[in-house]
């Protein structure tokens, strides 16, 4: 897959804002950017949206891929009489990150620049120096007076925020941008649907945008029930060090090194091993089209763990572009691990056919 229209496709998502819970905008964007290259799209009440390449094969497996369609962000909680907005998180946004950031804020009248305000160094004693505020301690300056202006602005309790940065290219095809996760995934999808779209595999191939991952994989616990699929795939962003505030005895994956094809996750809510034929599956088609692949463990729950847990129980996998400084207004990562995964994930939907065994023992 070019790495212009990965790059193209990206930016394009990136300038939807998508805040975990405020998904619509990019509801619309997706269910268009998926349309010319499936055979049917639509949206559930719900929210998820869900396209479908129909295989030439009824008896060749479906497959699921999914990405999910919010980002990491905030929300209004409320407005002072000076007009200074305080806010929350929706979503698990790095603290670290976002004091003396730009921000901006999706009202109905259009999108509102603010930034998040930071005590001068001259009035900050030394034992708040080093430390980060909690979030009830942070406000956003929109540059209004009073909370009546702030209002007219369309600015109000409930209005979603988002980092206000732009992806930019640094050296080597890497790419920095705030909501790398998972817009990245859903570049992804986008890709592979494209590169099938004239193809006429044997497998039935589901395109998937779940809501609310960002707290607790909710779109992702029911965008199955409804769908005959055998198995599916979370496609989503890794952590990932080699950066200098990382001991590497803690962290498995690199940026640059290839795509991630996960053994399992580990999070706060334990460990879970993904199912193996599909790992399989994944790697041995990476190794027979000399593709580079990295496998370890993901860092954290993705939606395959709410998926795998639809009905009598879906066989379900993760994989994903590794990048640095999740949550970030900053994530990092590379397109030619892009690449690779959509190259993976062709290569592996190509294969699938009749009597593709997906019993474990
Ligand atoms: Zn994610």
């Amino acid at each position: 897959m070019s790495i212009e229209f990965l790059k193209e496709t990206f930016i394009g998502l990136v300038a939807v804002d998508s805040p975990y819970g405020f998904e619509e905008p990019m509801i619309r964007h997706f269910k268009e950017a998926l349309a010319p290259y499936v055979d049917e799209v639509q949206e559930t009440p719900r929210g998820n949206v869900v396209g479908v390449q129909r295989g030439k094969d009824p008896k060749a497996p479906k497959v699921a891929l999914a990405a999910h369609m919010d980002q990491v962000g905030f929300t209004v909680f409320n407005i002072d009489e000076r007009g200074f907005i305080r806010f929350r998180k929706v979503g698990g946004a790095s603290n670290r990150a976002i004091l003396g950031q730009r921000v901006r804020l999706a009202t109905e009248k259009g999108s509102v620049p603010g930034v998040v305000g930071i005590k001068p160094g001259h009035v900050t004693p030394p034992s708040e120096a080093n430390t980060i505020p909690p979030i009830e301690e942070m406000y956003i300056d929109v540059g209004a007076w009073s909370r009546d202006e702030v209002e007219g602005m369309g600015v109000k309790v409930g209005t979603p925020i988002v980092f206000d940065a732009e992806p930019r290219e640094l050296a080597n095809d890497l790419i920095t941008s705030p909501a790398v996760d998972d817009k990245a995934g859903l570049t992804v999808l986008i890709a592979v649907a494209k590169a099938l779209k004239d193809e006429e595999i044997p497998a039935t191939v589901y395109y998937i945008g779940t809501v609310e991952e960002e707290g607790g994989l909710r779109g992702a616990a029911v965008a199955l029930h409804d769908l005959d699929v055998d198995a599916a795939v979370a496609v989503d962003t890794a952590p990932s060090g080699w950066q200098p505030d990382i001991n590497m005895r803690d962290m498995v994956y690199e940026v640059g090194r290839g795509p991630a094809i996960h053994i399992g996750e580990m999070g706060r809510r334990g460990s879970w091993i993904y199912h193996s034929r599909l790992r399989e599956w994944l790697i041995e088609t990476a190794e027979a089209e000399g593709l580079p692949y990295q496998s370890g463990y993901q860092l954290g729950g993705t939606d395959a763990s709410a998926m795998a847990q639809t009905r009598g129980g879906i066989p379900a996998t993760t994989v994903g572009v590794p990048r640095r400084y999740s949550h970030s207004p900053v994530e990092t990562f590379d397109l030619k691990d892009m690449s690779g995964l959509v190259e993976i994930l062709v290569a592996s939907l190509r294969k699938l056919k009749p009597g593709f065994r997906l019993l474990r023992s």
